[in-house]
């Protein structure tokens, strides 16, 4: 299965290298890391960045007010996960499948450019989701942005062990080489992403942790920026950092059968863009 690596929304809040640990200047510079599967029979879109409705601002309760503000969202159509696939000369009915991580407005914006695909999330992520309370989960949770799907498959706990994780399981009408693993922390219902390829397996650690340093075995690190808000946004702080221990360990004693990533490390999506065939 070839895999590509999307960028599907950049932000750039003001902090430079206190958010993504790099930037020398006054912004910083922080993406959303997708993957288009193609698989035997068609696409596969892990995550969808932001869509063509939140880049046209058509619709007046997409986007949450604060976070866009914070994060100096910068919303161009061609970072659309669309406008990507059909550059490659693929089409929108290509997408048979998505599979989220969750369902913060950063990750789901996309769903409704495609509109006959099947949505795969954990069931506690999208009850989370539909019975926001509270000012973050209001903000986080966009309902305008899943109002269209037609065709969810949602998934308990359950499962087997993999590499260190527990309840990972396959997917309904997807090939064995695409799991979902559950990561509650970030949200209730937030999950990885494994997808096999060739060799090794790749995992989409989504917003579990957000800095490449938080996995160094021996120095973990991050930026103070993105910790604080890692923190602010996490609903399960001790579910968070047990499953950024549960990734540690899983690079440590898997890196070399295991690449794990972020949503929003840029130095990562670089990384793996380069060294993608
Ligand atoms: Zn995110």
């Amino acid at each position: 299965m070839r895999i590509h690596h999307l960028n599907c929304g950049s932000h750039c809040p003001v902090g430079g290298f206190m958010f993504d640990g790099t930037s020398n200047g006054p912004l910083a510079h922080i993406c959303t890391h997708c993957l288009l599967v193609e698989t035997p029979d068609c696409l596969v879109l892990v995550d969808t960045g932001y869509g063509l409705k939140d880049v046209r601002r058509n619709t007046g309760r997409r986007l949450p007010f604060i976070w866009p503000l914070i994060l100096n969202t910068r919303l161009r159509e061609q970072d659309t996960a669309i406008h990507q696939i059909k550059a490659m000369g693929f089409s929108a009915r290509d997408v048979r499948h998505i599979v989220l991580t969750h369902l913060d407005f950063d990750h789901a914006g996309g769903l409704a450019d495609f509109p006959d695909a099947t949505v795969h999330v954990m069931s506690g992520e999208r009850q989370a989701a539909e019975n926001a309370r509270g000012f973050i989960a209001r903000q986080r949770y966009r309902p305008a942005m899943w109002k269209d799907v037609k065709q969810w498959r949602m998934y308990e706990t359950g499962g087997e062990t993999w590499f260190g994780l527990q309840s990972v399981r396959d997917l309904d009408g997807l090939p064995p080489e695409i799991l979902m693993a559950p990561l509650p922390g970030h949200t209730v219902g937030h999950a990885g992403v494994a997808i096999r390829s060739a060799d090794r397996w790749l995992l989409n650690a989504g917003d579990s942790f957000m800095h490449v340093g938080q996995l160094d075995p021996t120095r973990p690190n991050c930026p103070a920026g993105i910790e604080l808000y890692q923190a602010i946004m996490s609903t399960n702080r001790n579910a968070r950092l047990d499953n950024l221990e549960r990734l540690r360990e899983l690079k440590r004693d898997h890196g070399s059968d295991v690449s794990i990533f972020a949503s929003h490390d840029g130095v990562q999506l670089a990384a793996m863009r380069s060294a993608a065939p």
